[in-house]
């Protein structure tokens, strides 16, 4: 038996791409562990969005290969080995093998080479990639992602994921839901599904709304969610889906990135201010209760104090309850490094200050006046902390409850009792006992 450890960096696609390697090298006898010291292979999982990301990798690599053993095989996989590929091998002596995003078929292969002693990489885009016949492997549960778009065709001038993913191209409709269809057999009852813009999906025939529709009518799906979309996919199709299918539920990530016009101009991306608030109101009209979350960057060059006070405000004009916040970070190879004016460090990590601030604040306010709502709540997981367990409302709201372990999965009525500001404390609500006379 082969032994394979992987470490995951990034967001949920890297998550269900760690998935689909293990799928991928399952068939090949792999096993995964969670010790790196009995693995054969060790694989790292990376992301190639911020520098700091990166840098951690760098060391991580440095540590994890004092568990490599003769014959082992230590490897960097996802978008950080796309964006810097055969360079990799020459940086750190101790890696083997190298390989993109649309490369994990050949894992297989590149490990076998180097295990004899030939190092390598695979780093080539494959627009025809989805790797349909490969199930991922997961650990049953009542959530799963699922992957239903690769790459992305927008060029934001700040971002690297069109260099390190490729081209877009959504799977076929069918195949979605048979994936689908087998999670709910085997007990999963909420999906999300994932792609860089998931909203401009098309498979050729079917769009994003057709999606929704039909993942929703898999019998045994009781909640369906999806991230990341862009704001201008939204069409009026794809609104009155998920208005209509009772399994979507009324949250959306909806990545803003910035409040005002002139930095989105420079970011590229294709809507304003007033465009990005429009679409948060047809959504709230279609879907009333619905909440928000959203990605924001502070220190995008030639961003202005005046522009900064734009995106303070647009978290209040857009009643976000959460935000990723991030400070600029340039990438070598996005069209943002020709921009001038960049904004030194100080500045935009005061100005990053004042945005956590101004977004918790927020939070706080909108989840305070929720304490005393009773909602459904799916229990998810172990809390870090304490005996608690974990659980989500279909508007995304985390709550904490006093349940057994055995009580993942289910789906209770919940009564939120108070907050810490991004956290709430629940209670069941238990079916009044009638009263005998
Ligand atoms: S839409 Fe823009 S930010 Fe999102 S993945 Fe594509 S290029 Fe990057």
């Amino acid at each position: 038996m082969k032994r394979l450890y992987i470490e995951t960096y990034g967001c949920q696609m890297n998550v269900a791409d760690t998935e689909l390697m293990l799928g991928v090298l399952g068939r090949e006898g792999y096993v995964q562990t969670d010790e790196p010291a009995e693995a054969d292979v060790l694989l790292v999982n990376t992301c190639a969005v911020r520098d700091n990301a990166e840098q951690r990798v760098i060391g991580r690599l440095g540590e994890l290969q004092q568990y490599k053993r003769a014959g082992g095989v230590l490897g960097v996989v996802g978008c950080m080995a796309q964006r810097l590929g055969p360079q990799l091998l020459e940086r750190v002596p101790r890696v083997d093998i190298v390989a993109g995003p649309d490369g994990y078929r050949n894992l297989a292969s590149l490990i076998g080479q180097a295990a004899g002693g030939t190092r390598g990489s695979d780093t080539e885009f494959r627009s025809w990639e989805h790797y349909e016949d490969v199930p991922p492997v997961r650990e049953n549960g009542a959530t799963a992602f699922v992957t239903v778009q690769r790459g992305c065709d927008y060029k934001c001038t700040f971002c690297i994921v069109p260099f390190t993913r490729g081209p877009e191209r959504s799977r076929k409709l069918e195949d979605v839901v048979r994936e689908v269809r087998t999670l709910a057999e085997q007990g999963t009852t909420e999906v999300t599904l994932l792609g860089q813009t998931v909203n401009s999906y098309h498979d050729g025939t079917h769009d994003f709304a057709a999606l929704l529709a039909a993942v929703g009518g898999v019998d045994g799906i009781r909640r369906v969610r999806f991230t990341s979309p862009y704001p201008t996919d939204f069409t009026d199709r794809v609104i009155a889906a998920m208005a209509e299918v009772p399994a979507v539920c009324e949250h959306v990530h909806l990545p803003a990135q910035s409040g005002s016009n002139a930095v989105l101009r420079r970011m590229l991306r294709r809507y304003t201010r007033e465009e990005y608030l429009a679409v948060v109101g047809r959504l709230r009209a279609a879907m009333p209760g619905i909440t928000f979350s959203t990605d924001l960057i502070v220190g995008f060059p030639g961003e202005t104090e005046a522009q900064f006070q734009e995106t303070l405000s647009l978290v209040e004009a857009a009643g976000f309850d959460d935000a990723y916040t991030f400070k600029y970070s340039v990438r070598d190879g996005t069209p943002a490094v020709r921009l001038r004016d960049h904004v030194p460090d100080a500045v935009a990590g005061e100005r990053l200050e004042r945005l956590i601030e101004r977004v918790r604040a927020q939070a706080r306010r909108r989840h305070l006046a929720r304490v005393g709502q009773t909602v459904e709540v799916l229990v998810e997981r172990p809390a870090r902390r304490g005996d608690l367990l974990l659980g989500r409302s279909r508007t995304n709201l985390m709550v904490l409850l006093e349940l057994p372990a055995t009580a993942i999965g289910e789906y209770h009525q919940v009564q939120l009792t108070g907050t810490t500001g991004s956290t709430f404390t629940g209670q069941v609500v238990r079916p009044q006992l009638a009263v005998l006379a």
